[in-house]
């Protein structure tokens, strides 16, 4: 699967590309192989550096990551809603959680992390858009600043930082609007005294625009491993 590779090399191209032209740090690449095979994860391992990949569905990550349990650097980003009771894989098995979004779901990971383990990694979900439908914590600073610090004053969660999707069919001015309130969001907690570098922000569709609104980590699906089928 060749295309694979060259998909990945016209990503990082997308990103060296943007980051250039924004006179910004190129972010770090998470391929989300969400619906895709275990397969196409281990050839893209085996053919390139990239290590960071992103999974949604909690069952679906359990069988992946079992999988791929002999590539030792691997890293598995949870990036979609966790739902209580389906914590404990992530705990066990992730080295990063975007999508922290409730109280309970911070002290479930915090316990069941296991303690020799390094502290999970862990991202703010922000539902930046105001959307009905989506999870996150609405984009106030108060609201964002409580679970911040409820999430530092855990032992086995490591606060990095603040993770969004944008409003699907956001025009660019609005794309412009979301990642740079995110952008001023992360400062605000920075400003509070805590100690978060990360922006999770951008995807196949917007990842210019969030690399010019300081996007450190962007999360491309379809433009590397192509169109999902959600059928199977
Ligand atoms: C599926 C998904 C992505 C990747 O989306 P693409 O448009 O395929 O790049 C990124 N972030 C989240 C939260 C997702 O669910």
């Amino acid at each position: 699967m060749r295309v694979l590779t060259m998909n990945l090399h016209a990503v990082r191209a997308r990103i060296w590309a943007a980051a250039e032209a924004a006179g910004r740090p190129e972010p770090d690449l998470i391929a989300v192989s969400k619906t895709f095979p275990a397969a196409d994860v281990r050839l893209l391992c085996q053919k390139s550096t990239q290590r960071d990949f992103g999974e949604n569905y909690l069952q679906e990550f359990k069988e992946k990551s079992s999988e791929l349990a002999d590539i030792p650097d691997i890293c598995w980003h949870i990036i979609g809603h966790i739902q209580s009771n389906k914590s404990r894989i992530a705990a066990e098995r992730a080295h990063w959680v975007h999508t922290i979004d409730r109280e309970k779901i911070v002290r479930r990971l915090s316990e069941q992390r296991p303690p020799e383990m390094p502290p999970l990694q862990v991202l703010i979900e922000v539902n930046i858009g105001g959307e009905d439908v989506k999870h996150g914590v609405p984009p106030q600073e108060e609201s964002i600043r409580e679970l911040a610090f409820q999430v530092a004053s855990l032992p086995n969660l490591k606060l990095r930082g603040l993770m969004c999707v944008a409003r699907l069919g956001s025009s660019e001015e609005e794309l412009r609007q979301q990642f740079g309130r995110m952008n001023e969001l992360l400062q605000y907690l920075q400003q509070q005294g805590l100690d978060v570098d990360t922006l999770s922000m951008g995807m196949s569709e917007d990842l210019e625009t969030a690399v010019a609104c300081g996007a450190t980590q962007v999360r491309i699906g379809s433009a590397i491993f192509g169109q999902r089928s959600y059928s199977e």
